[in-house]
């Protein structure tokens, strides 16, 4: 699977239960080849429980997802092949930022040549290159969190997934991070599914929402939609709320 053979990321009623509870009820989203879109909602709101049904790392209680007409709920999260960037970075920690960067192509027995030509280029991306060889440890957050992306981009995943990827970092850093993530998204032509739970962040980065609350869609839109035309009094207060 590589990121040229679909035109959209589908899912269909997409529902998961913990116990009698749903964590997430009935998501349907079409996720167009090239788009950015954030998954905006308070804690506890299903966020990270779509994206791991997403990624596969959860089994769905219903509903489908596809990448166009092609099923891919039943499928494994390394079939799927979706990138994963999550908030604590889980980065190797014995492996140089390289080691890191270079290892899901490892993985695929992508030829060395063609590996180092990759990972020099994923390092330039993240301008990270005069760091190649020092370890997680030896980087700051910032840093780190970006060889977690350039880890994530380097294998040109069809759909890159990410969950609160900046919400460790200080805010002057996770200001710049989201120019960072977008220049990303802009100059590799992903597509990327963004959970955060700041509004400010979701609407500065994404071209559409989905506000979720109590595993619920409340609204899909554009950043103009949803903040200027909030469909009811929850999005109006979650998206007027500032802290
Ligand atoms: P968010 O990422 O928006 O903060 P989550 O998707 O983590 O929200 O959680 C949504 C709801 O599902 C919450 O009520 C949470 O307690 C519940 N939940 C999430 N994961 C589990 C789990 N493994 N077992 C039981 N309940 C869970
Ligand atoms: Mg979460």
């Amino acid at each position: 699977m590589n990121s040229d053979d679909f035109s959209e990321l589908r899912l269909e009623g997409v529902s998961r239960a913990f116990g009698k509870s749903a964590a997430l009820a009935d998501l349907t989203l079409t996720v167009k080849r090239g788009e950015f879109v954030a998954l905006l909602g308070p804690s506890g709101s299903g966020k990270s429980t779509a994206l791991n049904c997403i990624a596969g790392l959860l089994p769905l209680t219903a509903g489908t997802i596809s990448l166009d007409d092609r099923r891919v709920d039943h499928l494994a999260p390394e079939q799927r092949g979706f990138g994963m960037v999550f908030q604590n970075y889980a980065l190797f920690p014995h492996l140089t930022v390289r080691g890191n960067i270079a290892f899901g192509l490892k993985m695929r027995k992508v030829p060395r040549a063609e590996i180092t030509r990759r990972v020099d280029a994923a390092l330039a991306l993240v301008q990270l290159s005069a760091h190649a060889d020092k370890q997680p440890g030896q980087l700051s957050g910032g840093q780190q969190q970006r060889v977690a992306i350039a880890r994530a981009v380097v294998v040109e995943p069809p759909v890159v997934l990410m969950d609160e990827p900046l919400s460790n970092l200080d805010a002057k850093l996770r200001h710049e991070m989201r120019a960072e993530v977008r220049r990303l998204h802009q100059e590799l032509g992903l597509t990327t599914i963004y959970v955060t739970h700041d509004q400010e962040e979701a609407l500065s980065l994404a071209d559409r929402l989905v506000v979720l609350s109590d595993g619920r869609v409340q609204q899909i839109g554009t950043p103009e939609e949803v903040y200027l035309r909030p469909i009811n009094s929850f999005v109006a207060d979650f998206m007027g709320y500032r802290n």
